[in-house]
């Protein structure tokens, strides 16, 4: 079954003459274990298919269904559920909670998802999995840039989600943090096989995935499965 998959979705903002049509019937299959990039022009639409993918956003026409769930009449407490249970998410700016050290911003997750007991251990071992072995008793601001994102990708991970979904992740980070935080998602993938959608305009980041989708003005322009490159 595909994690994700949309057909002809649309999603326009505004309306009279401010309308822009940011996504024109897009269609776009995920499959379990894909690591897959958006690419494309600023403006052309990457976010606003993330956004209906991560279910933080509703298609005005066309259909979505994840993990084989069509979700287009769901309601947003049900849509919010599914998402809680089934996605994680990676911002562009980290969105760690600056007064928590990094294994209490993964715990969080799971605290708010209901867990009771444990949310430490499985805390600290996805640290570990993302390079952050015993730096967990650190706050954002004694952290680099790529170590604070490595954090966030663990607390997307810790509740471990059908889906992983980054906006730009790499963007606010110089390009050894770039790298090392694109490699630990590799590196998640390969080994968990956990399923990654992201967007970038960042060749290096664009050259290492191994699908690559390009937008422009709100289509899908092309759609590259290539050999993996690690
Ligand atoms: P990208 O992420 O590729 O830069 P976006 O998905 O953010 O593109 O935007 C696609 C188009 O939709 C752009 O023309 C943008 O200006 C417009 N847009 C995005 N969000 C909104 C919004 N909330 N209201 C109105 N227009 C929007
Ligand atoms: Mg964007």
């Amino acid at each position: 079954m595909s994690i994700c998959e949309l057909k002809n979705v649309c999603r326009t903002y505004g309306s009279g003459a401010g309308k822009v049509e940011a996504l024109k019937h897009v269609s776009l299959t995920i499959e379990p274990g894909e690591f897959t990039v958006l690419c494309g022009p600023s403006g052309s639409g990457k976010t606003t298919l993330l956004n209906q993918v991560g279910l933080l956003d509703v298609p005005d026409e066309g259909t979505l269904s994840v993990d084989g769930q069509l979700v287009g009449g769901l309601s947003s407490g049900e849509l919010s559920k599914v998402r809680g249970q089934k996605i994680g998410f990676i911002f562009q700016s980290f969105n760690l909670i600056p007064v928590l050290t990094a294994v209490e911003n993964v715990e969080l997750a799971l605290q708010l998802a209901g867990r009771e007991g444990g949310e430490r251990v499985a805390a600290e071992a996805v640290l570990e999995q993302v390079g952050l072995a015993g730096l967990g008793h650190r706050r954002p601001n004694e952290l680099s840039g790529g170590q604070q994102q490595r954090v966030a990708i663990a607390r997307a991970l810790v509740k471990k989600p059908l889906l992983v979904i980054a906006d730009e992740p790499t963007a606010n980070l110089d390009s050894e943090n770039g790298e090392a935080v694109l490699s630990t998602m590799q590196r998640l993938n390969r080994e968990f096989g956990t399923t990654f959608v992201f967007s970038s305009h960042d060749a290096m980041v664009v050259a290492h995935a191994r699908r690559v989708v390009t937008l422009r003005d709100g289509a899908i322009v092309s759609d590259e499965r290539r050999a993996a490159t690690s």
